[in-house]
């Protein structure tokens, strides 16, 4: 598949059957560098289908990108599939003669992305469990006043 760093079609070839558009964009157009939770060196999948109505221009489709997400509970980082099935947009007559979809991707792409990150897709992951339960383990050092005064050499 070919990939893009943006998708920008040129609304004089999609025919009475549409237009199907389907390739790679690149994932920097997300613009997630500053957020710490999220990071991703695959590119976003997208199938798009352009079609001419009486009232504007209907983009419809499905977008796919792997992210990798941070675990709110344990820091683990995990990979979350992002699909999204109903992309729908419908631009307004007039319609112009290039149409910019990568913001519309990006968008929708940035929506889907999880509010809540677990590693393992319940409220407290396993990860999180396990190390709490360690740390309940861990014996509480005692604290001995005569063994102190001891200490002391008094
Ligand atoms: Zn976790």
């Amino acid at each position: 598949m070919d990939k893009h760093t943006k998708i920008v079609i040129s609304t004089d070839e999609i025919g009475v059957d549409g237009l199907q558009v389907e390739g790679l964009l690149d994932s920097a157009c997300l613009d997630i560098g500053n957020d710490p939770r999220f990071s991703t060196e695959k590119d976003i999948e997208y199938t798009l289908l352009l079609q001419m109505l009486d009232g504007g221009l209907l983009i419809s489709g499905t977008a796919f990108i792997a992210l990798n997400c941070v675990c709110d509970n344990c820091l683990v980082t995990v990979e979350k599939k992002i699909h999204l099935e109903e992309i729908y947009q419908l631009i307004e007559a007039p319609i112009p003669r290039e149409v910019d979809l990568t913001e519309l991707i990006r968008e929708d792409i940035v929506m889907g992305f999880p509010f809540k990150i677990s590693c393992d897709d319940s409220d407290n992951c396993e990860n999180y469990l396990a190390l709490v339960e360690t740390e309940d383990k861990k014996p509480v050092p005692e604290k001995n006043p005569w063994t102190e005064l001891d200490n002391l050499k008094l």
